[in-house]
């Protein structure tokens, strides 16, 4: 266990499988996410961040118990930020050992379609998920880099990939197929995948449980808005549409990603600009969405600017409401049936506004907000009346319990 003062190594828990705890993994190409959770409570025994992986002046924070602990170095791989998280670990608690974790749960973004379910890592699956680099090149090369080093730090621990798109898998062909060119889609395999899918399942859960009924009787609209952000239709527990397609950069207008687009807009620019494709790729991945409309991509200073009468921060909230209703509305229809909409992830948990302006254009779908429990809604909370014929929640997402409960489904055989 390198980094580590104590060196017993971490073995699986000898206790019931299913209770966990599980060391959750999130790791992209410059940052490392985890946390010690417990698959049976979601009790979280310790969280951290670990940024700037690979650049000058690395972070990592661990917090436990409420209290967070920062150290400040130069961290020049992923190898380095494991080394800092066991050590962590072992300076900070929980002792890594003692806490005896059944499995280690990576989250990875693109499974493509070879993966509709959570899967153990081994060798053929680390090949997998080479070869799909090309379909999330900005994200699944931190998760595997995250994978081999995990690997190497906890050998005796199963380890998990539990994937955003996975849940996207029970699409019909009618909600997954492009029209585009037969070639396309069987030699590279161009078709709508989805993503957020551990939080579209949560939520979707979560908001069965709330209403009173069973996730196979419940349909549900959910509305993940966080710095990436996507709408899924829910019935009875299994996604049947969502607003991305083939990579995260489609649908809802995100913090710097643009969502929907005329698909003829890459030549255009090409021809009256002259770009270039890597050119247009980092303007849609980066330098699109909020950031691009209002001139900052965290919606709480868009919202701030708004307040204060900035146009573009305005024509922002006008854009991101417009393309919520116009998913909403199409996604209802394809469900046929709506029990619930819910709103989740740091945008949809934390504003008001923006939940109320787009409720009221869905009173079409027989919503009825309920404007105080919207303004004051903290956890889980209904916003709607209680006669109000299609159900609002704020459902707080937790993708990091999500993939715990996967991952010792998974080892349990359930
Ligand atoms: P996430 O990706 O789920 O962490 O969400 C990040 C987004 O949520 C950013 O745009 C934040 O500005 C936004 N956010 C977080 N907290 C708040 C808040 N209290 N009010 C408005 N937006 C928030």
């Amino acid at each position: 266990m390198p980094g580590a003062q104590d060196e017993t190594p971490v073995t699986g828990g000898a206790g019931d499988v299913s209770e966990g705890p599980v060391l959750v993994i999130n790791a992209g190409s410059s940052s490392l996410k985890y946390q010690l959770v417990l698959a049976g409570s979601g009790e979280s025994l310790a969280t951290g961040l670990i940024e700037r992986i690979g650049l000058d002046q690395g972070r990592a924070r661990h917090t436990v118990d409420g209290r967070e602990h920062v150290l400040e170095q130069e961290i020049t791989d992923h190898a380095a930020a494991f080394a800092v998280l066991t050590a962590q670990f072992a300076e900070h608690g929980p002792d890594l050992a003692q806490a005896s974790p059944v499995a280690v749960g990576h989250r990875v973004v693109h499974g493509g379609a070879k993966f509709a379910s959570t899967v153990l890592i081994d060798d053929d699956v680390l090949e997998t998920l080479r070869r799909l680099v090309p379909l999330a090149p900005l994200h699944n090369p931190g998760n595997i880099a995250g994978i081999e080093t995990a690997l190497q730090t906890f050998p005796d621990l199963p380890q998990v990939a539990v994937f955003d798109t996975a849940f996207h898998q029970t699409m019909p062909p009618a909600a997954y197929t492009y029209a585009v060119p037969l070639s396309w889609r069987q030699t590279f395999n161009i078709r709508a995948y989805g993503f957020h899918g551990t939080s579209h399942a949560y939520v979707a859960r979560r908001t069965a449980g709330l209403l009173g009924k069973s996730v196979e009787d419940t349909n549900v609209v959910v509305l993940h808005l966080g710095n990436g952000a996507s709408a899924c239709a829910v019935q009875g527990g299994q996604s049947v549409d969502t607003s991305m397609g083939l990579s995260p950069l489609g649908g809802l207008v995100m913090g710097t990603r643009p969502g929907d687009l005329d698909p003829g807009l890459p030549a255009h620019m090409s021809r009256v600009s002259g770009m270039t494709l890597p050119e247009f790729d980092h303007a849609l991945n980066k330098e699109s969405g909020l950031k691009a409309l209002a001139g900052d991509s965290d919606f709480r200073e868009v919202m701030q600017r708004r307040a204060a009468g900035d146009p573009g921060a305005e024509l922002a909230f006008d854009v991101v409401v417009h393309r919520l209703v116009r998913h909403l509305g199409a996604l209802a229809l394809v469900l046929g049936r709506i029990d619930a909409i819910a709103f989740t992830a740091g945008i949809g948990e934390n504003t008001p506004e923006l939940r109320a302006a787009v409720l009221e254009r869905a009173a079409l779908l027989g919503v009825e907000v309920d404007v105080s429990a919207n303004e004051s809604a903290s956890g889980e909370t209904r916003i709607s009346t209680a006669d109000s014929a299609v159900a609002a929640f704020v459902v707080p997402t937790n993708e990091e319990w999500e993939i715990a409960r996967e991952a010792t489904q998974l080892l349990a055989g359930t």
